[in-house]
């Protein structure tokens, strides 16, 4: 796989190197083994206070910047206005108070026995293999290290080879900033580096395709190591006939083409009610021929489009353009790689009168090609929407803020934008994460946190009460067993249940 060379002169040796093989990852998990100790010993306050110093100094970095477009070609606005800020605001709310309250230690009462104390804490894993995809060098490589860094566990970051400078510039500001040494690491190479990685860290956070997720979940399942994965979707947008069109309109346009149509929870296909879709798709098309795809210059907002990925996902999409046109589709927008732009440009494209069975209305295409099928109502929307294996994302747009509710609670899938697109991603104070084939586990929220840790439980006498189980309890429930205190649970159960 390859990608568009870099349209940036930035001149970073940091990503570049073999690829490191299980010796080099092994040793890694080792060096990060050994510093994590320590890490976890400073306590959540004060690692919520250099993780936050982290993104202060990612704020003012334009290194950067300057990184992730050479290594991706998007434009600035996605590299900095999302990437960056997406990076600093996860990490203001997961160290904010919010956010640490899901690893302070608690003290629960016992419901049945009333004289114990349970004493429940959380603690790190240890070292966390965190696996990143091509398509968000820092959102999803970096950003993705900062929850299990807070829970105390020490990272090593195996980011995509095809954009792994963000990477290695975030563990050079981590340095700069007088961080601990080890605690964050970044491995070099690919999917042998990723898998090796997940064959010696405690535990592992992947972002990728579904396949790869597959692939670490069998390595996981070998070690019986908890992993976290965040996979790929074939999210729908649902425009049903009262919905405000030119809303609706804007956000397919966002949603489909943001980031070069390189985002998971992106919308993959759009379910249009009949009477409206022909109108939907001209305002789309029209609104289509107006963004302007090229080559991004790291200085000024000249591009709305970046490159379309990789090879691999380019010819994915030719390939369900072709077949859906070979099956009765109409190009309405785009359709082909533009030859007046560099090497790795397909046109943003819209594809009318597509029917399920067609690859691009079922596989991920995470390229700029939006497929628009018709449907009848909300319920044969519904019933499209949740027939796919996977269930990362949608958007609703229903008329009204009651219908687009009620259409959301009947879809499967872990995150629902009514009347607007991705900007779930920014609401990091609720959990975001794949159903069926999209994922186990989830990102965001303070429950992203309880991920990364290990739960200990400790049953101690209550200061107060204890005496009641030294002198009465504990000398009756256990050997030797006597029928009276088996009638006496008899009688108890009958009572209490
Ligand atoms: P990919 O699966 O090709 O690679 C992702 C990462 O995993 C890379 O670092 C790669 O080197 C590594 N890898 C691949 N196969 C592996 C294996 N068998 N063992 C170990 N490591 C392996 O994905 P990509 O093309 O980089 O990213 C695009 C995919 O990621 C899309 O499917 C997209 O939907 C998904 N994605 C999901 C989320 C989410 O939050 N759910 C976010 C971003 C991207």
């Amino acid at each position: 796989m390859e990608r568009v060379s870099a349209t940036s002169p930035i001149s970073s040796a940091a990503g570049a190197g073999p690829e490191q093989g299980a010796g080099d990852v092994a040793a890694m998990v080792e060096r990060a083994r050994r510093a994590q100790p320590v890490w976890a010993a400073l306590g959540t306050r004060e690692r919520a206070r250099l993780l936050r110093k982290m993104a202060r100094a990612l704020a003012r970095d334009e290194e950067i910047v300057r990184a992730i477009i050479a290594e991706t070609g998007k434009p600035r606005y996605e590299a900095e206005a999302i990437e960056v800020l997406y990076t600093c605001e996860l990490t203001r709310f997961l160290t904010s108070r919010r956010g640490r309250r899901a690893l302070r230690p608690e003290r629960r009462r016992a419901g049945f026995f009333v004289t114990k104390e349970l004493h429940v804490s959380y603690r790190p894993h240890g070292v966390v293999g965190v696996i990143g995809p091509a398509n968000w060098p820092l959102l999803n490589n970096y950003a993705d290290a900062v929850a299990p860094l807070l829970a105390g566990n020490a990272v090593v970051l195996k980011p995509s080879p095809l954009t792994s400078l963000a990477s290695h510039r975030a563990v050079a500001l981590w340095s700069a900033a007088g961080l601990p040494a080890d605690v964050l690491q970044v491995a070099r190479g690919g999917a042998a580096t990723g898998e090796a990685l997940a064959r010696t860290a405690d535990m592992v956070l992947f972002t990728g395709s579904t396949d790869g997720g597959r692939a670490i979940a069998q390595v996981a399942a070998e070690r019986l190591i908890p992993a976290v994965l965040e996979l790929g979707g074939k999210s729908p947008m649902i425009v049903l006939a009262g919905a405000d069109l030119n809303a609706a309109v804007g956000a397919a346009l966002w949603s489909g083409f943001a980031n070069g149509g390189q985002v998971c929870i992106r919308t993959e296909r759009v379910l249009v009610a009949s009477e409206i879709a022909d109108e939907f798709v001209r305002r789309l098309a029209g609104r289509m021929r107006s963004l302007r795809q090229g080559v991004a210059s790291p200085a000024d907002e000249d591009v709305d489009l970046g490159p379309s990925g990789t090879a691999a996902n380019i010819a994915r999409a030719e390939r369900q353009i072709a077949e859906a046109v070979a099956q009765g589709a109409r190009v309405v927008v785009g359709g082909e790689r533009r030859v007046d732009l560099p090497e790795g440009f397909l046109a943003p494209t819209l594809l009318d009168g597509v029917t399920p069975e067609m690859a691009v209305a079922r596989e991920e295409t995470f390229a700029p090609v939006l497929p628009v099928l018709r449907v009848r109502d909300a319920e044969h929307a519904i019933a499209l929407a949740n027939s796919l294996p996977v269930g990362l994302s949608a958007i609703v747009f229903a008329g009204s803020r009651r219908e687009g509710l009620r259409v959301a609670a009947h879809l499967q899938a872990g995150s629902v934008c009514v009347d607007d697109a991705l900007v779930n991603y920014f609401c990091v104070e609720a959990p975001l994460g794949g159903w069926k084939g999209s994922g186990l586990g989830f990102r965001h929220g303070a429950e992203c946190l309880r991920q990364f840790v290990r739960t200990e439980t400790v049953v101690v006498d209550s200061p107060l009460l204890g005496w009641i189980t030294r002198a009465l309890v504990a000398p009756r429930i256990a050997f030797p067993y006597r029928a009276a205190m088996t009638r006496l649970f008899r009688r108890f159960m009958r009572w209490r249940y």
